[in-house]
């Protein structure tokens, strides 16, 4: 992509009465967990009912934002220009317990495994869209 073109911004999530929260959260440099009032259930990604005892009633936890890969993907194709390539995603166990998909930031590609400790940041990608992302612990 060349300086003078204008980037494109990321897709906008789809944010719905379920998921505000937690794009709220991420919006101040907050991970949250949805957390079921009834049994104290996390879970992620956020939904309406809890699936253990069937609560409607939530709130939400903030989590630590350490955690582990518990998988990965690096994409190259099909590139879309709002995004960096490799684009290494991963899907993360937060020491809560709860799993949550996120960029790798900070990598050497050839240096990402499973089970490595990580860390959130968050970055701003625009006005209205800030994501948490993870980097190397330590
Ligand atoms: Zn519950």
């Amino acid at each position: 992509m060349t300086d003078n073109v204008e980037r494109p911004l990321r897709p906008r999530p789809s944010i719905n009465r379920d998921n505000q929260f937690w794009f709220d959260g991420a919006a101040e440099s907050r991970l949250l967990i949805q957390r079921c009032v009834g049994c104290g259930a996390l879970r992620h990604p956020p939904g309406p009912v809890c699936p253990s005892c069937h609560s409607f009633e939530w709130d939400s936890i903030e989590a630590s934002g350490r955690g582990t890969i518990y998988s990965y993907v690096v994409n190259y194709h099909p590139q879309l220009p709002a995004f960096d390539y490799p684009l290494p995603i991963a899907l993360i166990e937060l020491e809560e317990g709860t799993r949550l998909l996120s960029n790798l930031v900070g990598f050497e590609i050839e240096a990402i495994e499973v089970g490595q400790a990580v860390e959130v940041e968050f970055i701003e990608y625009d006005d209205e869209l800030t994501l948490p992302a993870f980097h190397p612990a330590g």
